[in-house]
């Protein structure tokens, strides 16, 4: 990871006297998702901006590494779902939820989509490859242990200009599903229960 401050972007973007989301400087936030857990965090986020789509955040290296995943996750292993690389996020932006007011970076409702813990599971040669090397090679292989999502998934870099462009694909295990539409399906937050309609009526005007 290079050197300075991963936020700066994050913090660039945003103005937190006029957005709830956390401004990542909290003395003590890191140490907020430990919980005894020893396994980092991941957390998707479903975003109502301009156009509706899901974050999926991975913890490492103190930071929220995240996507912006236009059509969300699948369970179904042919489905490859676009992923751009956004900017790193705090990591106890987690558990935001609420509604990002208008004229600000990323107006619109948030919710909690799903949230748990995951495992590096990417190996070359029979030998783990630590995430930073994962991310700084295009290539993240992990095992979900969320409400919602569990087991295998990656996500690939594409040779796409630019670097951001990955793709997210659920792997083939006991968990795959090759039916149905898990976003569909369980469309409310993990944390709340609410809908992304019902958060917006709670929390702001739905940007
Ligand atoms: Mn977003």
């Amino acid at each position: 990871m290079p050197a300075g401050d991963p936020l700066q972007e994050y913090r660039r973007k945003r103005v937190f006297d006029r957005t709830g989301e956390p401004a990542g400087d909290a003395p003590g936030s890191p140490a907020q998702r430990t919980d005894g857990e020893a396994d980092p965090l991941f957390v998707i986020q479903k975003h109502a901006a301009s156009r509706l789509h899901y974050d999926f955040r991975l913890e490492a290296g103190g930071v929220l590494k995240s996507w912006a995943v236009p059509k969300g996750p699948s369970l179904n292993p042919r489905d490859k779902r676009l992923a751009m690389a956004t900017e790193d996020h705090p990591l106890d932006y987690a558990r935001f939820e609420g509604t990002i007011a208008k004229g600000q970076y990323g107006a619109g409702t948030v919710i909690v989509w799903d949230i748990g813990t995951y495992r590096n599971i990417h190996e070359v040669g029979g030998r783990p490859v630590p995430m930073e090397a994962c991310l700084a090679a295009g290539r993240v292989e992990i095992r979900l242990e969320g409400r919602k999502l569990r087991g295998g998934y990656a996500l690939v870099r594409t040779a796409m200009p630019g670097g951001e462009s990955w793709l997210l694909i659920k792997m083939k295990d006991a968990e795959a599903r090759s039916e149905g539409d898990v976003l569909q399906d369980l469309p409310r937050s993990a944390l709340s229960g609410r809908t992304l309609e019902e958060e917006a009526g709670t929390s702001g005007s739905g940007g």
